[in-house]
C-alpha cells in the first residue's frame, strides 16, 4: 500500500479527464488491500446521460467486475470530492473498508458537510473515513471548471 496522497493523485488524474470532457471534474480510484488499483472512474453523467454516472460509482463498478464480486471487502475508495448521498450508499453496499476524499462539498456532501451518513448506527457496515487529502488540488480544479462555465454563459 502506498500513501494516501499517491492514490489521490491517481484520482486527480481521473478528475482531469472529466474536466477535459466537459464534466464536473471529480475522479475516483478503488484500491484493494494489497494496494493495487482495481477500479477507476471519472464523472460521466452528461456524456452517458446517466444520473448515476458519478466517479465513485464508475470506479466501484469497475472494481466489482475486477473482483467478480459486488462486495469489495478490504478495499479503499479515493475520491477527489466529498461523496453525495447516492455514492455514500453505494460504498456501504460495497462493504468498503475505507473512504479517503479530497475537498469538502459544502452544498451536497453527505460525509461531513450536510450530514454524516456513513456514521449512522442503523447501517450494518461502518467505513473508516479520512477527508481533506490533497483538497487544494481538487478545489482548484473545480473552481477553474465552474469559472470557465460562468464565463461561457456571460
Ligand atoms: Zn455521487
Amino acid at each position: 500500500m502506498r500513501s494516501d496522497e499517491y492514490y489521490m493523485y491517481r484520482a486527480l488524474d481521473q478528475a482531469h479527464l472529466a474536466a477535459a470532457a466537459g464534466e464536473v471534474p471529480v475522479g475516483a480510484v478503488v484500491v484493494d488491500a494489497q494496494g493495487e488499483i482495481i477500479g477507476e472512474g471519472c464523472n460521466a453523467a452528461i456524456a452517458n446521460c446517466d444520473p448515476s454516472g458519478h466517479a465513485e460509482i464508475r470506479a466501484l463498478r469497475e472494481a466489482g467486475k475486477h473482483q467478480s464480486n459486488y462486495r469489495l471487502d478490504g478495499c479503499t475508495l479515493f475520491v477527489t470530492l466529498e461523496p453525495c448521498m447516492m455514492c455514500s450508499g453505494a460504498m456501504i453496499h460495497a462493504r468498503l473498508a475505507r473512504l479517503v476524499y479530497g475537498a469538502a462539498e459544502p452544498r451536497a456532501g453527505m460525509v461531513e458537510s450536510k450530514a454524516n451518513l456513513l456514521a449512522q448506527p442503523w447501517f450494518n457496515h461502518q467505513l473508516a473515513v479520512s477527508g481533506g487529502v490533497l483538497a487544494p488540488a481538487s478545489q482548484k480544479l473545480l473552481k477553474r471548471f465552474f469559472a470557465a462555465k460562468r464565463d461561457a454563459v456571460n
